[in-house]
């Protein structure tokens, strides 16, 4: 079978522009489809269920394609007026949820080394006791403060928060921390008041003054940099992949800063491929150069701009 490495996918997605992929540059198993095939294919049973994607909180509207009683593809349903036929990666990929030969169907536990990949199947019995045990060990060792419990936001976080307290630590936080509380508060404290939004995260759907709903996809965004962000891969906001992509239609530059050559990255005008947690530290340097470049009197070295 052809081997084909994540950023080899990635590459040829960038080089291919506008999402045209090369499939037949890697040799993937595709085949031509014979006459009688293609007879027989459009005898098959198709329909489309029309449903939400509840993979992440967007909550896409879909048409998931059904052949025979088996669902075969997934595509955004355009009369959603929330996504309008666009879907992000994560949630055309969503068939794997059931179909993916690697999918954890019951509970494991290792029994090799990390990183080996050998591990035996238990029952939910043994796999809860194996935890309990765990838990109470580090506890009595190292009391119970010294376990963290991280959770996802406002969709589960309740029931792991009452484990947590209940088994005595204080340490319960979840995915918020690193997501919109501070997307809130930066800019409260840095602008005194609501937060600003740039136009590639604002929905397309936008109230006109008279009331009526119309979509806006024009952008005046002329500078994007992602820092410790993968919108095409991994947020819940669909409208900031595609405002990202319409902003770059209009004449956008985008710079994404991370270690790794990301979705987002293969489609950037320039990729900074930090050492992962300097990213401070680069913004340091962006700061001081600004600070020390910076000439009220000079039109042409004019960087603050208030
Ligand atoms: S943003 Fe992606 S993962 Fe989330 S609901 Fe929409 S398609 Fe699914």
């Amino acid at each position: 079978m052809t081997s084909i490495s994540r950023r080899d996918v990635l590459k040829t997605g960038a080089l291919g522009g506008a999402g045209v992929f090369a499939a037949g540059a890697f040799g993937l198993p595709f085949r031509k489809v014979s006459a009688a095939e293609a007879e027989d294919l459009l005898k098959t049973q198709q329909k489309f269920v029309y449903t939400a994607d509840v993979m992440c909180p967007a909550e896409c509207g879909i048409a998931v394609n059904v052949v025979d009683g088996v669902a075969s593809a997934v595509y955004g349903n355009p009369r959603v007026p929330y996504n309008a036929g666009t879907m992000c990666a994560k949630g055309c990929a969503g068939l794997q949820m059931v179909y993916s030969p690697t999918r954890i169907k019951y509970p494991m536990i290792r029994v090799g080394e990390r990183g080996e990949g050998k591990f035996k199947r238990v029952s939910w019995d043994e796999a809860i006791a194996f935890i309990a045990d765990k838990l109470t060990s580090i506890k009595k060792r190292h009391g119970a403060e010294s376990v963290i419990m991280d959770s996802g936001d406002v969709t589960d976080r309740d029931t792991y928060w009452r484990l947590g307290f209940g088994f005595g630590t204080p340490h319960c936080t979840e995915h918020g921390a690193i997501c919109d509380t501070p997307r809130r508060h930066g800019p409260k404290l840095m602008f005194g008041g609501k937060r600003v939004e740039p136009d590639v995260m604002r929905p397309v759907l936008v109230r006109q003054a008279d009331g009526t709903l119309k979509n806006d996809f024009s952008y005046k965004t002329k500078l994007i940099i992602y820092t410790g962000w993968n919108p095409f891969t991994a947020t819940r906001i669909n409208y900031e992949s595609r405002g990202t992509v319409g902003a770059k239609q209009a004449g956008a530059k985008i710079v994404v800063v991370d270690p790794a050559f990301t979705n987002t990255a293969a489609k950037a005008d320039q990729w900074l491929p930090i050492r992962p947690g300097t990213d401070a530290d680069l913004f340091a340097f962006m700061l001081r150069y600004i600070l020390e470049h910076h000439s009220d009197s000079d039109p042409k070295r004019r960087y603050i701009d208030w």
